[in-house]
């Protein structure tokens, strides 16, 4: 691509206006400190909330993305279906989808994936470190071998999502637990990536690894000058 990848990035922005806690951490809300991130990474940024019109998923804004970033939690049952068909017919054409945190649950993660997206959980200021485990990846470029968030909600194994393609990132807990944290997939002509930090009362996403991981993760996700796939009855090739 000869230009700037261009990232939609998505929130539901309801905790930073119900919890003082969440403003003060993201007082420009969480899509705000992502979308500062992506910039400063040198990518192209809009940002689209729950409470817009068309929960800011309008044709335009789909029709200009390359990657569309998704944080959600509280109302994930609030976005409506026939704008989550919309997303993933375009991550199926090609968009990149990358859910953070909590959208294991959202809506459109939940269509590309197939299953439950089920997972165990404990807010309880547990310690955070992931390792990478696919260094060769671009998702890991220019990180060392681990990032050491520091305190986060912790999300534990069974996570219910299919096998990735690829796993870049395992995270580990003071409580013992372990997480696919990184996880690669692609469905259709789309590149789908799940990363897990970032719950909404720590300050994750100003740490200077977590925003590498979303600039690399945006411009892995961006859609590639592939061929377009052609379906249905075909006339051979070769001879006959
Ligand atoms: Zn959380």
């Amino acid at each position: 691509m000869n230009r700037a990848v261009r990232v939609l990035v998505w929130n539901e922005h309801r905790h930073e206006q119900k919890n003082p806690k969440v403003a003060g951490i993201y007082p420009e809300g969480i899509h705000g400190e992502i979308a500062s991130a992506l910039r400063e990474g040198g990518l192209e940024v809009r940002t689209a909330t729950l409470d817009e019109p068309d929960h800011g998923l309008t044709q335009d804004n789909l029709d200009w993305a390359d990657v569309i970033m998704w944080w959600g939690h509280l109302a994930h049952g609030e976005v409506a279906d026939e704008a989550v068909s919309r997303v993933v017919e375009r991550v199926l054409g090609g968009t990149g989808f990358v859910a953070l945190h909590s959208a294991h649950f959202s809506k459109p993660f939940k269509r590309l994936m197939g299953t439950s997206c089920d997972l165990k959980w404990r807010e309880g200021d547990d310690h955070e470190r992931i390792w990478v485990v696919a260094p060769a990846h671009p998702i890991a470029e220019g990180l060392g071998e681990t990032i050491e968030v520091g305190p986060e909600e912790m999300y534990g194994e069974f996570f219910d999502v299919p096998p990735p393609d690829e796993l870049v990132f395992v995270s580990w807990f003071t409580g013992g637990e372990v997480f696919r944290s990184g996880a690669a997939y692609t469905r259709g002509r789309g590149r789908i990536f799940y990363f897990r930090p970032g719950h909404e009362t720590y300050p994750t996403y100003r740490h200077p690894d977590v925003r590498r991981v979303l600039v690399n993760a945006a411009r892995w996700a961006a859609p590639t000058d592939g061929p377009k796939p052609v379906f249905g009855n075909a006339k051979p090739l070769e001879g006959r």
